[in-house]
Formats: structure tokens, C-alpha cells, sequence
């Protein structure tokens, strides 16, 4: 047993020596094709030259400068290149070093524009059931997912869950997705009054859901009417693009997609690419300009707040998807990867859906595909099939989820957004091989 606290201790890992590109390598110099980017990370791959430069003339420069004292170069520039893909109003950046505390993040903008706005009444944050906003404990609070809440459940604060979008498995028989959108919208509405008007502060959602469901975006129509209700409430609509931002999807915000533009935006993962930890918090004006308005401070801030070495990373990233046109090369590759799953699983006995968007793309596993009855949980399917992919040189995103109360697993894809055409239909064969060999080898 080594000194490291590992995850799962009891699980022998391999040490990771070296990455290129859409690789990494273990100490025994296996090969591994990065199909997930880590946990959609990796948007640029690994040792990218241009990323590796900008961090060590970085590190040699500048380290670090605490924020109480000074801005730095990175930060302000990241702030400005940030600023300048978003839609209108999003226009302010605050920088952190993960997701989990992006959404913190959020969470606490959101409750102190109200409190300077003179609605100190404002506490409740709503959010979905089966969605995932990071482990730290408020973040997980707002989490909707039963299995990661289950141990620290007596020390979560009070949140409030509604419905997911999730038309596979939330669809009444017969509704369309107007219809389905309108009854989720209205099960929000009646959850904020229910609440007590002007108590609700900030509802939260992943755009497109990652790790709790696999890559689940929402019926068309859902989000503006989702929107509409917001702003007859007057709640901040929070939303979550820790995994599905920054091009993952194949435009540059995955809301791009839903036509609303959030008050409050949480990125991380693809933001630097895994270089360095950081996540971000992009704001509307009216969230800013009140808290600027107001008593002129946010009351937060961690030690790594703006770490310039970590926005020079971003920053270095960031500027390479822009110049290389990755975002839309994404969407060109999503369309190709979504063509070759449907071609290999499409009739497959044991997938019961292929979804997704641009470069975050799921299979779900069922027992049965004509009925959609999943595997029994105490397989642990997903894990198994994890395992498979590795042997056979394929990294993959694993989870079983509890979907309203009903089982899944499902496996996703999120590889680099410079994987080649022929790497993806390789990453894709070696999928199909680990699943038939997990199937055939079930009890
Ligand atoms: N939000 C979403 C949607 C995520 O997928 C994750 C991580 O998977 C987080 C927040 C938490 O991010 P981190 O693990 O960087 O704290």
C-alpha cells in the first residue's frame, strides 16, 4: 500500500509517466487513447508546446501574487478573451481553481446581489435532480444525485430539487417536447411559489448533463421557458458548464445552443485543459455592477483566487482553440463520432440510447434494449466495462446513475478536440470490444 490516499485504495492503479497529444502513457509504456479527456479535460490533449511554453515562462515571471495586492497580466487578459466570446452582458470574470468552487462561487454572488438589493430574504436555491455541481459541500448540497449525497447528507445545507430534463426517461407517454418543457417549467414555477415569492435566490442546472446522466442536453424549448420563469420570480439563473463549456459541445458556450444567456456561468475542466486547476465564474453586469453598487466588495475569495499561473495556462489554451477554429472543428467531429456510435451500437442488444453533443457523447447499458430495463446495479456494469476499455487502451467516462429512482449505467466520451477522424473510429471499435467482452462475461 503506497503513502497516497488513493480514491479507491484497494484498487491497484497505473502511474501515468508521460502524455502527447491525444495519449498518455503508463510506467510499463502502454499507450492509452485519452477518450475522455480525464473527465472532459484534456480539450487540447497532452504536452501541448504552445500550453507547456506559456506555464513555465509563467512560472519564471510571475508564480504567484496574492489578489488582495494585485491584479496580474494573465488574469486581466484571460478576463478580456473571456469576456469577448461571451454573449452581451456576460462580461465579468472571476477566477478560481475548480469547479466545485466556481459553483461555490455562483451560489454566493447570487445570494449577496440579492442581499444588496435589498431582498435579504432570498436563501432558497433550486436545483435538479440527478445533476452533479462538484463535491465541496455546498456545491454538493445543490447536487442532485442520491448516491454522492447519501454519506454527508446530515451536513448539507437545505436545497430543493425539481425534475431533470431528461425526455428518455422523464417524457410522459404522448407529450411532445413543448409540452414536456411547459410541465417541467411549470413544476419550477410552482416549487419557487411553493418556496414563497421573493425567497428563491438562484436556480441551478447543467446545460447539458455529464456525469450524473451522460451527456443529456435538454428538449428544444426547455431552457427558455425555464428562463421565463426566472425572471417572473426574479431568481438568477445559474448554469453549470464545468464539463459541458468551453467548446465541448461544438459551440463555445453549450447555452449557445438553448437560446438564453445565464446570469451567472460556471466553467472549468476545458477552461485549461487540465494544464493547471481553474475554473471560472463569468458574471452579468447587473449581478456585478450591484455587488460594485452596493458595499463595493464580494465577500469570498480562496488563497488561489486568479492564480497567474493558472490563467496563463487558460490563457494559452484558450488562445489555441480560438486560432485553430477547435470549437467548430468539434462540432464537425461530434457529428462524425455521433454517426460511427449509432453504427456500432445503433442495434446493439445491451445500448439502449446513443446521445450527446459535439465531443461529449454517452451510450447508455441496459439488460434489454427493447424494454430499457437496465443492468443490476450490484454488476456495476459501467466499471466493468471502464476496466475493458483500459486493457484494450481506451480511456472512458464510467457512470451508474439513479435516474428518478431508476438504475443506469452509461460510458462517455469526451476526447480531445484535436483528436484525428481515425482515432475516434479506433476509440469507438475498442469501446464496442470492451463491451461484448463485459457482456459475455456477466453471471
Ligand atoms: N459541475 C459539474 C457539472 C461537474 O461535472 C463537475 C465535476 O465533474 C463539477 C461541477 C465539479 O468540478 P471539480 O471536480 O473541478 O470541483
Amino acid at each position: 500500500m503506497t503513502h497516497i490516499f488513493h480514491r479507491t485504495p484497494r484498487v491497484p492503479l497505473q502511474t501515468a509517466v508521460r502524455g502527447e497529444g491525444c495519449y498518455l502513457f503508463d510506467a510499463d509504456g502502454r499507450r492509452y487513447f485519452d477518450g475522455s479527456g480525464g473527465a472532459a479535460v484534456s480539450c487540447l490533449g497532452h504536452g501541448h508546446p504552445e500550453v507547456v511554453a506559456a506555464v513555465a515562462a509563467q512560472v519564471q515571471r510571475l508564480a504567484y501574487a496574492h489578489t488582495s495586492f494585485f491584479t496580474s497580466e494573465p488574469a486581466e487578459q484571460l478576463a478580456d478573451l473571456l469576456a469577448g466570446r461571451s454573449p452581451a452582458g456576460l462580461a465579468h470574470a472571476y477566477f478560481v481553481s475548480s469547479g466545485s468552487e466556481a459553483v461555490e462561487t455562483a451560489l454566493k454572488m447570487a445570494r449577496q446581489y440579492h442581499v444588496e438589493r435589498g431582498e435579504a430574504g432570498r436563501r432558497h436555491v433550486v436545483s435538479r435532480r440527478q445533476s452533479y455541481h462538484g463535491n465541496t459541500l455546498g456545491a454538493l448540497a445543490i447536487g442532485g444525485n442520491a448516491g454522492r449525497r447519501a454519506l454527508y447528507e446530515p451536513l448539507l445545507a437545505e436545497a430543493h430539487h425539481v425534475s431533470p430534463c431528461f425526455a428518455r426517461h422523464g417524457r410522459q407517454a404522448g407529450e411532445s417536447d413543448a409540452q414536456y418543457a411547459e410541465r417541467l417549467a411549470d413544476e419550477l414555477e410552482q416549487k419557487i411559489l411553493a418556496l414563497g415569492p421573493r425567497t428563491v435566490s438562484a436556480f441551478v442546472a447543467e446545460t447539458v448533463v455529464g456525469a450524473t446522466a451522460g451527456a443529456v442536453a435538454p428538449v428544444p424549448g426547455y431552457f427558455p421557458r425555464i428562463r421565463a420563469v426566472c425572471e417572473r420570480h426574479g431568481v438568477l439563473l445559474i448554469l453549470d458548464e464545468v464539463m459541458s463549456g468551453m467548446g465541448r459541445t461544438g459551440t463555445y458556450h453549450a447555452f449557445e445552443q438553448e437560446g438564453v444567456v445565464p446570469d451567472l456561468l460556471c466553467l472549468a475542466k476545458g477552461l485549461g485543459g487540465g494544464y493547471q486547476p481553474i475554473g471560472a465564474v463569468l458574471a452579468a453586469a447587473r449581478v456585478v455592477d450591484a455587488i460594485v453598487g452596493g458595499s463595493g466588495a464580494f465577500q469570498h475569495g480562496h488563497t488561489y483566487v486568479g492564480h497567474p499561473v493558472a490563467c496563463a495556462a487558460a490563457l494559452a489554451v484558450q488562445t489555441v482553440v480560438e486560432r485553430d477554429g477547435l470549437v467548430a472543428r468539434v462540432a464537425e467531429l461530434g457529428r462524425g463520432l455521433d454517426a460511427r456510435l449509432r453504427s456500432r451500437f445503433g442495434d446493439h442488444p445491451h445500448v439502449g440510447d446513443i446521445r450527446g453533443r459535439g465531443l461529449f457523447q454517452a451510450i447508455e447499458l441496459v439488460r434489454e434494449r427493447d424494454t430499457g430495463e437496465p443492468f443490476d446495479p450490484a454488476l456495476q456494469v459501467h466499471a466493468r466495462v471502464k476496466r475493458a476499455a483500459q486493457e484494450r487502451g481506451l480511456l472512458c467516462y464510467p457512470a451508474g446513475g439513479t435516474i428518478d429512482g431508476r438504475r443506469g449505467d452509461h460510458v462517455l466520451l469526451a476526447p480531445p478536440y484535436i483528436a484525428s477522424v481515425g482515432q475516434l473510429d479506433e476509440a469507438v471499435e475498442r469501446l464496442g470490444e470492451a463491451l461484448d467482452a463485459v457482456v459475455r462475461g456477466l453471471p
